[in-house]
């Protein structure tokens, strides 16, 4: 085999648009399929942490990004009855970086930032992949539609019920933390008192917690409220909430949190799950990337930050790759990949834990909060290209 492989990407969501961005902006041929119909996400925010808004400055799409989003700063602490949480240093305020700029942004905006980035034709939606097939030096992809492809490479960016993980042999079971999230999106002109919020506000109580932060150029108010749940049956993003339900969980909380769920017309609720880290990622020409190979709690905004990463390490590896490459390179892919999704993967579970702990003041749980922000720019400091880059030139095979 010789010359440049072709790529399908199974799966049109964040990371599979993503990867057809990098691996494009570095001359490869590469399709997306997606089963949806039309492009749609969740009326839900996303944080875009340094380490991936520094991946999407490079091919260009700063300025964009900047018009959707709210730049992120330091996360303002609060008790759960609206008191600033005081350390012996000050108010606290842990900041998610020293340097780059992050960006908290609209799940929809940035999908359609993305999908507008690429070529027509790139994306073909309603071909929803049922099957994979090895045909000696290609890989036959199979839709529901009835329409079929060919490609040299296949990723699978098809999400946490991924066919492509099944399809090179692997399972895996979803591991609940105890708790879930009620979602939901205010416009900011209900609460007077945002209109001027711009770094994320945390309300830290006991067993439970309430996250803010504004999105859409600060037109609309993002609330992720984690409470603790017995229910380990539902794994859904989208389940309709109730807003009563919702208003108890909170009921003598800062009347800023009472407002806030008073203002909204619907709230969504999402059960929340991980997965152990898989043994491997990739068979033969056939990988894996974003919640397809590594799910995580959503602790430390990273679940579409890490898919990003996946996204600009396959584009640096792939790139002047010859086809009979491709095996050794998906291998060092998994070997730069794994170790650093699982570290991530298990830090957002104790993060997690720290947020509900009962035991814990917030001015303690800010001082371990603070701690381990500062611990943790080794996760907003990473650069995956140049990761790559130097993976490659230190290859040992
Ligand atoms: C409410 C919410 C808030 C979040 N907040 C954050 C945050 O602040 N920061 C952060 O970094 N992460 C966050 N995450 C996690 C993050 O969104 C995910 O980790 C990220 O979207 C993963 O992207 P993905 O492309 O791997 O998977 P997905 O976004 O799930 O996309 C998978 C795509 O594959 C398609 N698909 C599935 N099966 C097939 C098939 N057989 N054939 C064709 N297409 C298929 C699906 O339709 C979908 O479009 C959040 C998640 C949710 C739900």
């Amino acid at each position: 085999m010789s010359g440049s492989p072709s790529i399908a990407i199974v799966g049109g969501g964040l990371g599979g648009l993503t990867a057809a961005l990098a691996l494009q902006s570095r001359g490869l041929d590469v399709h997306v399929f997606e089963q949806a119909e039309v492009l749609r996400e969740i009326g839900a925010g996303v944080s875009i942490h340094p380490n991936a808004a520094r991946l999407l400055r490079r091919i260009g799409l700063e300025e964009q990004l900047r018009k959707i989003g709210v730049p992120i700063g330091g996360v303002v602490l609060r008790s759960s009855q609206g008191d600033p949480v005081i350390t012996p240093t000050g108010p606290a305020t842990p900041t998610f970086s020293r340097g780059d700029q992050g960006y908290n942004v609209h799940r929809s905006d940035f999908l359609t930032l993305l999908f507008d980035a690429l070529p027509r034709g790139a994306v073909a939606l309603g071909h929803r992949c049922v099957q994979l097939e090895d045909q000696a030096d290609r890989i036959r992809l199979f839709f529901a539609n009835g329409a079929t492809a060919e490609a040299d490479v296949v990723i699978g960016s098809d999400g946490i019920h991924s066919l492509i993980q099944r399809a090179i042999g692997l399972q895996n079971q979803p591991r609940g933390e105890g708790t879930m999230a009620y979602r939901g999106l205010v416009p900011v002109e209900r609460l007077p008192w945002a209109s001027e919020l711009r770094d994320p506000l945390l309300w830290l109580g006991s067993g439970r917690s309430f996250l803010l932060y504004p999105v859409a150029r600060g037109k609309l108010i993002n609330m992720v409220a984690f409470v603790p749940s017995d229910s380990d049956k539902e794994e859904s993003w989208s389940a309709p909430g109730d807003l009563n339900a919702l208003a108890a969980e909170y009921e003598g909380w800062d009347q800023r949190v009472q407002d806030v769920i008073r203002s909204l017309d619907e709230t969504f609720r999402w059960g929340i799950y991980d997965r152990a880290p898989l043994p491997y990622w990739s068979k033969g020409c056939v990988t894996l990337m974003g919640d397809a190979a590594h799910p995580m709690v959503p602790h430390v905004g990273q679940g579409a930050g890490q898919s990003i990463e996946d996204a600009f390490t396959l584009a640096v590896l792939l790139e002047k790759c010859n086809k009979a490459e491709v095996g050794e390179r998906l291998k060092l892919y998994e070997l730069l990949r794994l170790p650093r999704t699982s570290k991530i993967q298990a830090f957002a579970r104790a993060a997690g834990k720290l947020y509900r702990s009962e035991h814990d003041s917030p001015a303690e749980k800010a001082l371990r909060l603070r701690e381990w922000m500062a611990q943790g720019q080794w996760i907003f400091e990473h650069d995956a290209e140049k990761a790559a880059v130097d993976g490659l030139l230190d290859r040992t095979y």
